[in-house]
């Protein structure tokens, strides 16, 4: 049972269609199964009608790559926001392409502030930021970076790895010029494919470049070749997109405000079943918590890696801190398939006997029951804008 920040398990109509019998990437078949990727990838990013929409052949680090291959020349001057790992890797990677990086940062464990950004953007060609920080379980407000970053004119690329397909995104609405995420993350498809958005803005101003993309394989113009236009660029897997498109589709057909309510309840009902044993929240302030990767810090003496390896020799895996929170905290992944409450109850009823504590999967039902409850009697639903 995977229960980690990502990867996440496979949604059963993705491992139906991966076992498809295989195509052609060139086939006609193919091209209309990438068409229909390309228009579902729109509305789960809330992108404009004419974006761009593509999936890049390999991880959530490519789609990273690839944007700040194909956006970035040698001497922008790029403002990442780094608050945790994902956005020091931002930072990394722009600095490879040439940029002079300037960085906003936050303390671990809080969100970036849009007036910081505000307050460095002069003369920045792009501003990168990490949406969901893995890392430390910071969901960072875009929405409100995106208000800012849109008055000067700078481009905007989000990391978008923990929070599309799950989390509101509204790239239009809030100004994002280049996102992308992992396949293997929110919509619980295997690894290996990147999808991304590119606005007409980003578009353009990659079609404006003085110096060609430094990186072929990523190269915009090459993949607008394949996907647009139905030429050869390179051979797509093919199979990850049968079960990329049939996990996109289950997505969908769910609906992106029900995951995003179903990930919330399920974080609720999971703290309040932890908390009675001195859990916490790693995240001080309740706006700044990323509902897909729950952070908690452990109760004083929880001997973390012994429970941890515990909970794989019964085939669960959860996953610890990262660097300066290692032995701190546990980070519980609710993206896509994990965020349902049946691998929960093992998880949960697993923990009562390793810690020899009762009444953590009874608080959990009861918990997970008053939010079913009250959101029937409410009629409850997310508001994305
Ligand atoms: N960005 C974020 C926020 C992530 O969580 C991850 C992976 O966990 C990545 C980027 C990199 O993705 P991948 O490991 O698929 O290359």
């Amino acid at each position: 049972m995977l229960l980690t920040p990502g990867p996440t398990p496979i949604h059963p109509d993705a491992t139906r269609a991966f076992l498809r019998p295989m195509l052609g990437h060139m086939d006609r078949e193919v091209f209309a199964l990438n068409r229909e990727i390309q228009t579902d990838l729109r509305t789960m990013y809330g992108t404009a009608p004419e974006a761009f929409t593509a999936l890049l052949a390999g991880t959530g680090s490519l789609g990273m790559e690839a944007g700040f291959a194909n956006l970035v020349e040698s001497g922008d001057e790029v403002l990442v926001c780094a608050n945790g790992s994902f956005g020091r890797r931002m930072a990394e990677m722009a600095a490879r392409y040439g940029a002079k990086v300037r960085l906003v940062t936050a303390p671990l464990g809080e969100a970036i502030d849009p007036g910081d950004v505000a307050a460095h953007l002069d003369g920045v060609q792009m501003v990168a930021v990490v949406h969901g920080e893995t890392s430390t379980g910071v969901l960072n407000p875009v929405r409100e970076i995106a208000e800012v970053v849109r008055r000067s004119g700078a481009l905007l690329t989000v990391d978008a790895v923990t929070t599309a397909g799950m989390e509101p995104f509204l790239a239009e609405a809030w100004g994002v010029d280049y996102a992308y995420t992992g396949a293997q993350k929110c919509l619980s498809a295997p690894p290996g494919l990147a999808p991304v958005a590119v606005s007409e803005r980003a578009f353009a101003r990659f079609s404006a470049r003085r110096t060609p993309n430094p990186s072929w394989y990523t190269d915009l113009a090459g993949l607008r070749d394949y996907w647009t236009d139905h030429n050869y660029h390179h051979t797509v897997p093919v199979n990850l997109h049968f079960a990329f498109h049939a996990a996109l589709r289950a997505a969908l057909r769910e609906g992106l405000e029900a995951r995003a309510l179903r990930v919330r309840q399920m974080g609720k009902a999971i703290y309040a079943a932890l908390a009675p044993l001195g859990f916490s929240h790693y995240v001080k302030r309740p706006q700044d918590r990323l509902p897909t990767v729950l952070a908690l810090r452990l109760p004083e003496g929880l001997d973390d890696a012994g429970i941890r390896s515990q909970l794989r020799d019964r085939n669960i895996s959860i996953t610890g801190g990262l660097g300066p929170t290692a032995g701190l905290i546990w980070r519980l992944g609710l993206m896509g398939e994990a965020a349902r409450p049946e691998p929960y109850r093992i998880l949960l009823g697993t923990l009562e006997e390793l810690l020899d504590a009762r009444g953590i999967v009874g608080r959990f039902e009861e918990a997970w029951q008053a939010e079913q409850q009250g959101q029937t009697q409410q009629g409850q639903t997310l508001t994305t804008v």
